[in-house]
C-alpha cells in the first residue's frame, strides 16, 4: 500500500455533511457547545438543499387555521401508513419551534402582508383530516432551501464550528464499542484524516444518481449509506424511490410543485385537465406518487404531448407574468434554459423524475442509528447518528409529502444535537483508536486508485443508471425487477475490471468519481432487491403485478444488507403504529381514499 500521509483529529461530534441536515445538527452542536467538525465533499452552500425550492412544512396557520394534528393526518397518510407515527408526531410537533428558531436564526422567509412568514398550498397537505388544501409551505420565494443553507452555514460559523471543506469522506471507523469516527481524504492534497469522534452523525444526502435521469446533484451518491452497508449496518425502505411529476423534459431539472401549489396544473394531448378524474379532490395537488403515476398512465395510453407523445404540459401561464416573477422567479428561468420556453405564455413540457430517497440509514427519532438484534428490533450503535435525507426515520415511509424534507432536515438536525446534550459530556477524553482503524479504508483507496482494468467509471455508472431507470421505475413488474436484479448484478461484477487513469493524489475526481460509484451500486442494489422482494403497491413502490397495498402482510420496514461482494440479505423490522403521547393515532382505512 502506497505510504499515505495521515493527520489524526479528536473532537466531541464530527458531522459528516454540509447540506440542511448536517449544518442544522452542526448548528445546535457548537450552540450546545461540543467541539464540532463538519466535513464535506463540497462547498456547504452547494449542497443539494440549496436546490430546494418550494418550501418547509410547519402548521403555523399563518394564512388559515392549520395544527400539528393534521399535518400529521397527511404525513401518515401520504407514507401510505409506512412511517413511524412516533417520529411523525415528533416531527409535526417540533416544526413550528423548529421553524420559528429558523426564523429567529436570519431565514429571509417571504412575508405575508402583515409581516407574518408566507405559506403556500403543497401536494398532500390538507386541513382538517383530508377536508381542503391548506397552506402550510413556508417559503422563500422559491429559493426556500438557499436561504436556509446559507443561514445555516453563517450561524454555524459564528458560532465556531470547524469545517473541512472538499474533504470526501471513505468510511467509518468501527470498533465492537460502536463507531469511533470517520476516515476522510483531503481532495487538494490527497492527505487522509481521521476523525475521532464521540459521535458521528452521517448527513450525506440521497443517492438519486443511481438512476438516469433525477432532479438531484451529480453529488447526491449515497455515500453515507454505503459507508454504514460497508460496516454491516442495514439500508431500511430502500425500495421507495419517489418520482417528482414535474422534472422538465430531457433536462430532468425540477419544477416545483409549488408551481401547482400557486395555481398551476397539468394537461395531455387533448388539453384535458386530467388529475381531476384521478384525484377528484386534490386534483394536481394529490400526492406525489399519484401524479407521477397519472401522468404515466396518460402517456402510456396515447395522451401524451408532444412529437413522440412523451411527456405532459404543465400550465403557469394563466397566473400572469407578475405571480411568476414574485413567486416563482427561479422555476421562470428554468423553464427558459432548460426547455426553451417562456412560462408566462407557454406551457412546459415535464416528466416523473427520480426526486427522493424515502429509504436510507434506519435511526429511531433522536437520530440514532438502529441495527435490529434478534429479540431487539430497534437496537442503536453507540456513537452513531443519521439525519436528512441519509437517513430513514421514517417520517416519509413509503412517500413524502413535499416541504416534508426540509422540515425533516431542520427537526432531526436539531433532534441529534439535543440528543447529544442529554447523553454526552463536553471533552471527554478519547480512547485509542484501534490499530486497524483505517486500514480498510485505505486499502479500498490504494485497490481503486490503482485499479487498471478496461472499463470507465463513466461507463459502468451509465450501465447501472440505464438499468435501474428501465426496471426499477415508476411502475414496476416482477420481470422488470428479476431482469434488473440479474443485469445489475453482472454490472456489480465489472467493477473488478474499472479502470482510474489518474494516479495522483491532488484534485483526483477520477478516482473520487469511482469511490462514488462503488457507493451508488450500493444503495442500487439494495433498492432493486427490495422492490423484488415488496409483493405489494405502496405510495411510490407501485407493482403492476401486485397492485394492491396488503397491510396484513407488508406493513414493515424492509432492511437490506449489502455485502462487498456486492451480496444482499434481506430482513424486515415493524412500522411503529404507535406514537409519542397516544394523543393521536391513525389506523389505515382498507382502501385508499384520494
Ligand atoms: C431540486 C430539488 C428540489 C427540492 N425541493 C424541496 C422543497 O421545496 N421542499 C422540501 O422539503 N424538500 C425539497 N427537496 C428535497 C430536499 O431538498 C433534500 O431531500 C434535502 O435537501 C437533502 O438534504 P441533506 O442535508 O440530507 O443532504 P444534501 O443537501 O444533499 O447534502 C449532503 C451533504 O453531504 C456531503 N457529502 C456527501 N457525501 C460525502 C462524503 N463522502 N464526504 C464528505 N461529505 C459528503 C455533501 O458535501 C453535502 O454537504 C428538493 C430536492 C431537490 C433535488
Amino acid at each position: 500500500m502506497a505510504a499515505f500521509t495521515i493527520v489524526d483529529h479528536e473532537y466531541d461530534v464530527v458531522v459528516v455533511g454540509a447540506g440542511g441536515a448536517g449544518l442544522r445538527a452542526t448548528f445546535g452542536m457548537v450552540q450546545q457547545g461540543f467541539k464540532t467538525a463538519c466535513i464535506t465533499k463540497v462547498f456547504p452552500t452547494r449542497s443539494h438543499t440549496v436546490a430546494a425550492q418550494g418550501g418547509v412544512a410547519a402548521s403555523l396557520g399563518n394564512i388559515g387555521e392549520d395544527n400539528w394534528a393534521w399535518h400529521m393526518y397527511d404525513t401518515v397518510k401520504g407514507s401510505d401508513w409506512l412511517g413511524d407515527q412516533d417520529a411523525i408526531e415528533y416531527m409535526c410537533r417540533e416544526a413550528v419551534p423548529a421553524i420559528r428558531e429558523l426564523e429567529h436564526s436570519g431565514v429571509p422567509f417571504s412575508r405575508t402582508p402583515e409581516g407574518k412568514i408566507y405559506q403556500r398550498p403543497f401536494g398532500g397537505h390538507m386541513r382538517n383530516f383530508g377536508e381542503a388544501p391548506v397552506q402550510r409551505a413556508c417559503a422563500a420565494a422559491d429559493r426556500t432551501g438557499h436561504a436556509i443553507l446559507h443561514t445555516l452555514y453563517q450561524q454555524s460559523l459564528k458560532h465556531k464550528a470547524e469545517f473541512f471543506i472538499e474533504y470526501f469522506s471513505i468510511d467509518l471507523m468501527m470498533d465492537e464499542s460502536g463507531c469511533r469516527g470517520v476516515v476522510a481524504i483531503d481532495m487538494a492534497t490527497g492527505t487522509i484524516h481521521r476523525f475521532k469522534a464521540h459521535r458521528t452523525v452521517i448527513a450525506t444526502g440521497g443517492y438519486g444518481r443511481a438512476y438516469f435521469s433525477c432532479t438531484s446533484a451529480h453529488t447526491c451518491t449515497g455515500d453515507g449509506n454505503a459507508m454504514a452497508a460497508r460496516a454491516g449496518l442495514p439500508l431500511q425502505d430502500m425500495e421507495f424511490v419517489q418520482f417528482h411529476p414535474t422534472g422538465v423534459y430531457g433536462a430532468g431539472v425540477l419544477i416545483t410543485e409549488g408551481s401547482r401549489g400557486e395555481g398551476g396544473y397539468l394537461t395531455n394531448s387533448a388539453g384535458e385537465r386530467f388529475m381531476e378524474r384521478y384525484a377528484p379532490t386534490a386534483k394536481d395537488l394529490a400526492s406525489r406518487d399519484v401524479v407521477s403515476r397519472s401522468m404515466t398512465m396518460e402517456i402510456r395510453e396515447g395522451r401524451g404531448v408532444g412529437p413522440e407523445k412523451d411527456h405532459i404540459f404543465l400550465h403557469l401561464e394563466h397566473l400572469g407574468a407578475e405571480v411568476l416573477h414574485q413567486r416563482l422567479p427561479g422555476i421562470t428561468e428554468s423553464a427558459k434554459v432548460f426547455a426553451g420556453v417562456d412560462a408566462t405564455k407557454q406551457p412546459i413540457p415535464v416528466l416523473p423524475t427520480v426526486h427522493y430517497n424515502m429509504g436510507g440509514i434506519p435511526t429511531n427519532y433522536m437520530g440514532e442509528v438502529i441495527r435490529p438484534e434478534p429479540g431487539n428490533t430497534e437496537a442503536i450503535i453507540p456513537g452513531l447518528m443519521a439525519i436528512g435525507e441519509a437517513a430513514c426515520v421514517s417520517v416519509h415511509g413509503a412517500n413524502r409529502l413535499g416541504a416534508n424534507s426540509l422540515l425533516d432536515l431542520v427537526v432531526f438536525g436539531r433532534a441529534a444535537a439535543l440528543r447529544c446534550r442529554d447523553t454526552l459530556k463536553k471533552g471527554e477524553t478519547h480512547r485509542p483508536l484501534p490499530k486497524d482503524a483505517s486500514d480498510k479504508a485505505l486499502s479500498r483507496l490504494d485497490r481503486l486508485r490503482n485499479a487498471n482494468g478496461s472499463m470507465t467509471t463513466a461507463q459502468i455508472r451509465k450501465n447501472m443508471q440505464r438499468i435501474m431507470q428501465n426496471d426499477a421505475a415508476v411502475f414496476r413488474t416482477t420481470k422488470t425487477l428479476q431482469d434488473g436484479i440479474s443485469k445489475l448484478a453482472q454490472v456489480a461484477g465489472s467493477l473488478k475490471d474499472i479502470k482510474v487513469s489518474d494516479r495522483s493524489l491532488i484534485f483526483n475526481t477520477d478516482l473520487i468519481e469511482a469511490l462514488e460509484l462503488e457507493n451508488l451500486m450500493t444503495c442500487a442494489l439494495a433498492t432493486i432487491h427490495g422492490a423484488e422482494a415488496r409483493h405489494e403497491s405502496r405510495g411510490a413502490h407501485a407493482h403492476e403485478d401486485f397492485p394492491n397495498r396488503d397491510d396484513d402482510n407488508w406493513t414493515k420496514h424492509t432492511v437490506a444488507y449489502v455485502d462487498e461482494q456486492w451480496k444482499v440479505k434481506l430482513d424486515y423490522r415493524p412500522v411503529h403504529k404507535y406514537t409519542l403521547t397516544n394523543e393521536v393515532q391513525y389506523i389505515p382505512p382498507k382502501a385508499r381514499v384520494y
